[in-house]
């Protein structure tokens, strides 16, 4: 009667049973531009492009989808320490306005270069130890990636 798939499509508790990846040392490894897997080879081969795969472990890195996300969290990161800095000073010490120039934009930019690459590298290693997107083994194929 029913002839549409002999494969079952119910989840269960072993449906999705894999091996588990440990989120932070993923993250912290691709917080330091490293493979999220082996933490040996290196995640980036440019400023913010990440490699195609780990010189090392060989583990694609082709299905991260960072996209966005890093900017993001720059951008909060920074402000959330840019922001009340300026607050503080100005409200307490009013400096001219060449102060500004000279030190708040400065370590914006730079605090905002320095955090982008480290930001995405832990990005990605959390989208590999969670097995989002293409990091996934084990992913069903008629689910497309995303
Ligand atoms: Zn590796």
């Amino acid at each position: 009667m029913d002839a549409m798939s002999t494969v079952p499509k119910t989840w269960t508790r072993d449906t999705g049973s894999v091996e588990k990846r440990d989120v932070w040392s993923a993250m912290k490894r691709g917080f330091r531009g490293r493979c999220p897997r082996c933490g040996q080879g290196k995640l980036f081969r440019a400023f913010l492009k990440v490699d195609d795969h780990c010189s090392v472990c060989r583990l694609d890195f082709t299905p991260h989808r960072a996209d966005d996300l890093p900017a993001y969290l720059v951008i909060v990161i920074v402000g959330h320490i840019v922001v009340p800095t300026v607050l503080l000073i100005e409200t307490n010490y009013s400096p001219p306005a060449w102060f500004a120039f000279v030190t708040y934009l400065p370590f914006t930019l730079i605090a905002s270069l320095a955090l982008l690459q480290p930001v995405k590298g832990t990005v990605v290693g959390l989208q590999w130890a969670l097995r989002m997107h293409g990091f996934d083994d084990n992913a069903p194929s008629e689910i497309p990636p995303v």
